[in-house]
């Protein structure tokens, strides 16, 4: 088959003349070609090139007839080079031979054929390529049937999966990514490999586990891949947390619900509404502590007091062992995670202004976010309660509507800054500062004042004075 029709990106042609130059044969290879016989769209901007020669050597020609706006970059160390392009990755390889050792997932690498080359890729599906010289250009070569698996929708190995996924451990977790986001199934002799192999994920750098579990997550429906993950033990291996919320526990009558299958639910209910990598993230940790703090309790039945600001707390040891940023980022996770029962409350029929304030006051720009994942939160089977709980969940949006109008709470700002406190009883800083800063902040949530800088002038005389602070 011939798919010249198909390489309209200006970079095919230029490749061609210049490995034609250099007398390579040249193919685009992985990620690009699968999709587009998979006629995926708009998912791929980076693309991979393999050709039997100097992959950096190629780039750099390439490069040069581009011009100015591309960027090349050459990864001694890999042997390959990379040109970024107005939002485009191209990636330049050699054809390589690769042989492992049993402690190292880095291969020893010695110049191949392109033969040795295809045998080399972690799937059928991802070892199609399409040849760009002249004499071939577009002529597609599959050599292990991966049109065959696309079609079946089959994540296989090229050669033994036992050897495949022990020489590199990665390509597990690849193996469940990509069954993941293009949802596919693992053949059933890769997936026994995998149970088997599932410990040798510890020659695995985190930050390159930690990759590939986000683009699960980032998947359309990611909880496939996390039943797989827990499945093959391949999650057993560095996210312990998780595995624990798996299983239900019952004492006569009481059973709790299965905390694990609840968790990925409300992370596949997030994902239909949001591609917030990190929102995805608040919504797989959510219910983090409940293993730790699960009680039984003769009236009550089982519960999990205080599971919110436990798991809130146990987010940046999780975000720091995955090698996830000790940022901004986690900050918002923490803050989900430890926030996500106060709606709940609020949704009761009579709810006073002042504890609306305090949420607004408390989630800030994230409120929106937050809602979003008590939606996402209610994962019973009871259409009419699960109605229900939407409904009080609109009824929350439309009070904090009205009441952020009123008092602009979200973005708050104290109307009196610490250094304004210090010249008004020219006090130094200390204590006194902070308490008066509170007290103003308090008076405000609390309803006792209006968000303005004359209330909160008047108050906050009446209170320097009961400290005795007044001149
Ligand atoms: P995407 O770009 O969507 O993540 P991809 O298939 O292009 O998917 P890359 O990581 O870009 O994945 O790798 C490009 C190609 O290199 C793959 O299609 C595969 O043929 C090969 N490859 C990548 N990683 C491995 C690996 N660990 N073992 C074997 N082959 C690999
Ligand atoms: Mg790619």
């Amino acid at each position: 088959m011939n798919y010249s029709r198909e390489l309209k990106n200006q970079i095919f042609n230029i490749i061609q003349k210049e490995s034609d130059k250099l007398k390579y044969p040249t193919y685009v290879v992985g990620g690009w070609v699968r999709d587009l016989l998979l006629k995926r769209e708009n998912t791929v901007t980076d693309i991979d090139f393999v050709c039997v020669g100097s992959g950096i050597i190629l780039a750099e020609k390439v490069a040069l007839t581009m011009g100015k706006q591309a960027r090349f970059k050459v990864f001694k160390k890999f042997g390959t080079a990379l040109i970024s392009y107005k939002g485009e990755n191209y990636e330049f390889i050699g054809a390589r031979k690769e042989s492992y050792r049993s402690n190292s997932r880095k291969p020893i690498v010695e110049n191949g054929t392109f033969e040795d080359d295809q045998i080399r890729r972690d799937f059928t599906i991802n070892a199609i390529s399409i040849q760009l010289n002249k004499d071939d250009f577009g002529e597609l070569i599959d050599p292990f049937n991966g049109i065959e698996d696309l079609k079946n929708k089959i994540i296989k190995t090229p050669g033994n999966p036992n050897k495949t996924y022990s020489d590199d451990p990665l390509r597990m977790m690849r193996a469940v990514r990509f069954a993941t986001q293009l949802h596919f199934e693992i053949e059933k002799e890769s997936y026994e490999a995998i149970l088997r192999n599932c410990e040798r994920l510890s020659i695995i750098s985190q930050e390159r586990i930690t990759e590939e579990l986000n683009k699960i997550i980032l998947s359309p429906k990611p909880s496939r891949g996390f039943k797989v993950l827990f499945e093959t033990k391949l999650l057993h291996q560095f996210f312990p947390e998780l595995v624990k919320l798996e299983g239900v526990e019952r004492v006569g009558k009481h059973v709790h619900k299965d905390n694990f299958y609840h968790t990925i639910e409300v992370l596949d209910n997030i994902s239909i509404h949001s591609k917030n990598l990190w929102l995805r993230w608040a919504a797989l940790l959510h219910d983090i502590a409940k293993p730790q703090t699960k009680k039984y309790e003769k009236k009550q039945g089982w519960t999990f007091h205080a599971h919110e600001f436990i798991g809130g707390k146990m987010v940046p040891g999780i975000f720091r062992k995955l090698k996830l940023p000790l940022n901004e980022k986690m900050k918002y996770v923490q803050k989900l995670v430890a926030l996500h029962l106060r709606p709940i409350v609020l949704a009761k029929d009579i709810v006073t202004d002042s504890a609306i304030r305090r949420l607004l006051f408390d989630a800030g720009n994230d409120i929106e976010d937050l809602m979003t994942l008590c939606d996402a939160d209610i994962t019973s089977k009871n259409i009419n309660k699960v109605k229900k709980y939407l409904n009080n969940f609109q009824s929350v949006r439309k009070k904090l509507k009205i009441v952020e109008q009123k008092d602009q709470i979200r973005n708050f700002q104290p109307p009196i800054n610490g250094i304004e406190i210090m010249q008004l009883f020219n006090i130094k800083a200390g204590k006194e500062i902070g308490i008066l800063k509170k007290s103003i902040k308090d008076a405000i949530l609390d309803g006792k004042i209006e968000n303005n800088r004359d209330e909160a002038l008047k108050f906050i005389y009446k209170k320097a004075k009961e400290l005795n602070l007044n001149k």
